[in-house]
């Protein structure tokens, strides 16, 4: 097998001392290094190489070349297609400068410079850096985001840092888009940046619509704001945002921030699938997977009334196993609890989605099938007892065939006065079948006939 290539980290300082140490920390990290002692340098090595280098560390303060005009000639090579490579997404370049002012922060951000980093630092802090942007964090893996903005530098840069927590990005230029991507192409997404200055639609008018879509009236929106540019505050957080950012934003704050509506996020949809188990425990049988007998009795009287006004016909199966007691006692009870689980199953493969198939108690079941006559019950008992009937079941050594008995009324052809007596009806005519000498099914028709 091919050994995984390592990631190739570049460093750029003019002091040999500072190269070295950093160089010899990240090698111990796992990465590969590379070294120049200036700008000219690196820039004329990057463009004779085939493939990218992952990341850059750059110092500001260099002479023949800054650090800042190294980037800005990188990000044109980038632009004119002017490097082996082009066409990919900006390098990623870390600064680091004694020089740590919002003015240099600000310039970097512009550049697409992905983190800052104040001298003196210690080797760990650039090794974790690095780490961060190059081993992301997988604690939200699987989670995503939509950043908005009309400048690609600060998607690009926002959609960095985020990947770096295991966050699948998509990006888009404006409100509109966006609104687009999220209400009428359903784009599914755990949180959106925006922006709030944008063509087409400001970051507003965006928040304000997104809040109105069903989908995404509960997701979290962060927005974007220029310094100096604080009388919209109140206009975004009006309009529904969750949260806002300072741009030139120091990445580590924007990360803290979306970690936390994000880790919110998730402990709600823990709490709703809980909530679903618990009522799957509430209504479910656990051994064959059917709904239970409070659920049955639930659901048929809350749609019984409407059913009987609207005309319509619906139907009860009531089925039971034959001499289930004789499988008990031949084979075991856990042998009869298999058997019983696999009729689950196969009930479970003959009914129609809007059907509800219910274990009632013991070795009793009930199917309701709404919108189904007197001949279709039939046709589904039929077809359940014959499938039934020509099953072998089998679990470890023992093996055995049943069949099952099964009583048919519906709604028009019996005119129960209520649920219950819909399924007293088709129980009283199980056992009609089972007198009748068991496997078979037994609707009314059949004991006017012979009475
Ligand atoms: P019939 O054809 O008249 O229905 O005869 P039968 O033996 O099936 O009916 P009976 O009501 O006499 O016996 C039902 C048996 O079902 C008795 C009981 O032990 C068994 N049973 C009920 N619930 C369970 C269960 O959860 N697991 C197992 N293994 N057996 C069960
Ligand atoms: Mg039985
Ligand atoms: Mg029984």
């Amino acid at each position: 097998m091919e050994k995984k290539k390592q990631q190739q980290v570049v460093v750029v300082d003019d002091s040999a001392e500072v190269r070295q140490s950093i160089q010899k920390r990240l090698e111990e990290g796992g990465y590969e290094t590379v070294s120049f002692g200036d700008g000219l340098e690196m820039l004329s090595s990057l463009r004779r190489l085939d493939d990218p280098p992952d990341l850059v560390i750059m110092d500001i303060d260099m002479p023949r070349l800054d650090g800042f005009s190294t980037c800005r000639k990188l990000r044109e090579y980038e632009a004119r297609k002017q490097l082996n490579w082009s066409g990919r997404d900006p390098l990623p370049v870390l600064l680091i400068s004694s020089d740590d002012t919002l003015e240099n922060r600000r310039q970097g951000f512009r550049l697409g410079c992905i983190d800052f980093i104040a001298k003196p630092f210690s080797p760990d802090e650039i090794l974790r850096s690095v780490n961060s942007f190059l081993r992301p964090e997988t604690a939200f893996a699987g989670m995503s985001a939509l950043v908005v903005d009309d400048s690609q530098v600060v998607r690009y840069l926002v959609g960095r840092c985020l990947a770096r927590i295991g966050l699948q990005i998509h990006e888009a230029g404006d409100g509109q888009t966006a609104y687009e991507m999220l209400c009428d192409q359903n784009l599914d997404v755990d949180l959106v940046i925006v922006d709030y200055r944008m063509p087409r639609m400001k970051g507003d008018e965006f928040v304000y619509l997104v809040r109105r879509c069903p989908e995404t009236a509960h997701l979290p929106v962060l927005f974007l704001s220029s310094e100096g540019d604080s009388d919209h505050i109140i206009t975004m957080f009006r309009a529904g945002a969750s949260d806002y950012l300072v741009k030139p934003f120091i990445s580590e704050e924007l990360q803290a921030r979306v970690k936390v509506h994000l880790q919110s996020r998730l402990y709600l949809s823990q709490l709703e699938e809980m909530n679903r188990n618990l009522y799957d425990l509430a209504v479910r049988d656990s051994l064959t997977g059917l709904y239970n007998r409070r659920y049955l009795m639930d659901f048929l009287t809350r749609i019984f009334a409407r059913i009987v006004r609207s005309g319509m016909d619906l139907g009860c199966v009531f089925f039971d196993i034959d001499h289930f007691k004789r499988i008990n006692d031949s084979q075991g009870h856990d042998f009869g609890d298999h058997v019983l689980a696999e009729i689950g199953a196969l009930v479970r493969r003959l009914v129609r989605g809007g059907d509800l198939a219910v274990r009632y108690g013991g070795e009793e079941f009930v199917l309701i099938l709404p919108r189904a006559g007197l001949g279709a019950c039939i046709g589904v008992a039929e077809r359940l007892r014959s499938s039934i009937e020509s099953h072998r079941f089998t679990s470890g050594d023992k093996s055995c065939r049943v069949t099952i008995s099964a009583g048919v009324a519906t709604v028009l052809n019996d005119n129960p006065a209520s649920a219950s007596e819909l399924i007293q009806l088709a129980d009283r005519l199980l056992y009609v079948a089972k007198s009748r000498g068991r496997n078979q099914v037994a609707p009314k028709l059949v004991v006017e006939e012979e009475v």
